[in-house]
Formats: C-alpha cells, structure tokens, sequence
C-alpha cells in the first residue's frame, strides 16, 4: 500500500543544523515518519532532542563546525560509530551574509561557500561512499528560490545555491544506478532566523508576501512532507529534482 512507503521506520537520517528553523523542521518531520535522528552542528539541540524523544524516536547529537574543512569527515566517522548507519543524509546547515555585491569581502564569500557549497560536497562524497557499499540511501540537499533567481545582496548565496542545484544533478547521474537518490528541495521565504533581517525591513518584507500566491511566508513544518517523499521509498523512482516548496513563488 502506498501509505506504508512514506514509512522510515529502522532509518537513520543525518540532519546538519537541526538546532532550529528548516532543520529542526525536517528533524521532527523524519522522526514523526519513524527514522531515528542524527543533528550535526555548532548550536545547542536540546529543543529538537526533546520533541524527537517525545515522539518514542532516538535522537544522537554530533558537534561538528561545516566550516572546517575536515568536519565532514570526522562527522560521518563519528555518526557511523555511533548508529552503525547512515541512510538518509540531509544537507541543510546554511549561512547567509549580505552586503552590495561591490563592497562584498573575501572573507565573507569564503565563509558562505565553505559552509554552504564545500561541506554539502564533501558530506555527500563521504556518505555516497558509505551508501554505495550498503546499496541504497537518500540525499536531500537544501536549495533555495535563488538556486534559480539572483536575489538582492547575496552574491555568494546565490553562488553556492545555484552550485547545490547543480552538484545536485551531477551525483544524481552518477549515483542513481548504485541504489542513492539525490534530490533538492529548494524552499521559498520561511520565517526562520536565516530571513529575519528581511522580514525586518518592511518594504522588502511587503514585497515579498505580495508575490507570494499562497500570500503568505512559509513555517518549517511545510518542509516535513516534502522531506519524507524524498527520504522514503515513495520517491524511489525521482532522481536530481530541486523540489520548489515556496507557495507558489517560481510561478508568479
Ligand atoms: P537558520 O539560520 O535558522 O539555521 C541554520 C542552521 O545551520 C543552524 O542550526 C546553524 O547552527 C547551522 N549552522 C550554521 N553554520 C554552521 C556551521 N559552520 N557548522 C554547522 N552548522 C552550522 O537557517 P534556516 O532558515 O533554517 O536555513 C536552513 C537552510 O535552508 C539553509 O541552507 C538555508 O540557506 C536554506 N534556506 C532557507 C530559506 C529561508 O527562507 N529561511 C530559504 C531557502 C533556503
């Protein structure tokens, strides 16, 4: 039945920067369809770790800095020691800096390429590794509205999402006959900490609900169905799509 592919049950999913906003969303959201749950990251997850536990699910927390360039690594050593698996691998800690596009320094586009596009390649390398030996597995990187626009701002955001779009494709190409799906989900404007200087200026904040069909920003609940489609056997047959959950916002 195909109620039951939605199912996780048995799983082990490794969430980066589940302390709070989409991934704790998509933490919880695992949990709920029955996947035990890895939060990697800096930030304390004693919130995630206790609605995951009320739910009857074990949650592991793993310190690692994504901006280190040996964090991937010793991450998924770390994560495989202790759950003996990794079968679903979700790429979502995310930072974001804004300045004019002419004024914006090195070091500010080195940090968000390193947290952002580096990371997200190195932890997929490294847990493709340890899915090809085990046959199967599900990656789930976190795109964005500007993996496809050029935002305002942004310049090394909209570099490093549009890189994830593409890595994205390519390790689905090269991944998908060994039993590993890769797939994005590219989420529109959500009210988490990430958008809150935008949501904060009036103007841009009027703006962007105004071009938002469903008239409204998205919750970090709004990515648990998604994330569970393409964590289960029911997207066994998806393979490299960037999955807009934006509220209609790529179509207006
Ligand atoms: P957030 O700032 O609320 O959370 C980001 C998470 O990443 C936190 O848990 C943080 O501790 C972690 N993190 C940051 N730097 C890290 C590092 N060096 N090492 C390990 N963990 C680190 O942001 P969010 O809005 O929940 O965004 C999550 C993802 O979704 C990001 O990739 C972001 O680009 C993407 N996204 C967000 C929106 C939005 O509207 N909020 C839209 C599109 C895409």
């Amino acid at each position: 039945m195909v109620g039951s592919s939605f199912q996780l049950d048995g799983k082990v999913a490794l969430v980066t920067g589940a302390s709070r906003g989409l991934g704790q969303g998509m933490a919880i959201g695992l949990a709920e369809a029955g996947a035990d749950v890895i939060g990697a990251g800096i930030s304390d997850m004693s919130a995630t770790r206790e609605q995951i536990e009320a739910l009857g699910r074990k949650f592991y927390q793993i310190k690692a800095d994504l901006s280190q360039p040996e964090a991937a690594k010793q991450l998924v050593l770390d994560a495989v020691r202790e759950t003996g698996k990794i079968d679903i691998l979700v790429n979502n800690a995310g930072i974001i800096r804004r300045a004019e596009a002419e004024v914006f320094t090195d070091e500010d586009w080195t940090a968000v390429i390193d947290v952002n596009l580096n990371s997200v390649f190195q932890l997929c390398r490294e847990v493709g590794n340890h899915m090809i030996e085990n046959g199967s597995g599900r990656i789930i990187n976190i795109a964005s509205m500007l993996s496809f626009q050029g935002g305002l701002r942004v310049p090394a955001y909209t570099a490093s999402k549009h890189a994830v779009a593409g890595l994205t494709k390519s390790l689905a190409n090269e991944w998908a006959s060994k039993g590993i799906n890769v797939n994005a989900i590219a989420p529109g404007y959500m009210e988490t900490d990430n958008t809150e200087a935008l949501r904060a200026n009036e103007e841009r904040n009027a703006y962007i609900t105004s071009r938002i069909p469903k008239g409204e920003w998205g919750k970090p609940e709004d990515l648990k169905g998604p994330v569970v489609f393409l964590a289960s056997e029911a997207s066994s047959y998806v393979n490299g799509h960037v999955l807009c959950v934006d509220g209609g916002w790529m179509s207006s």
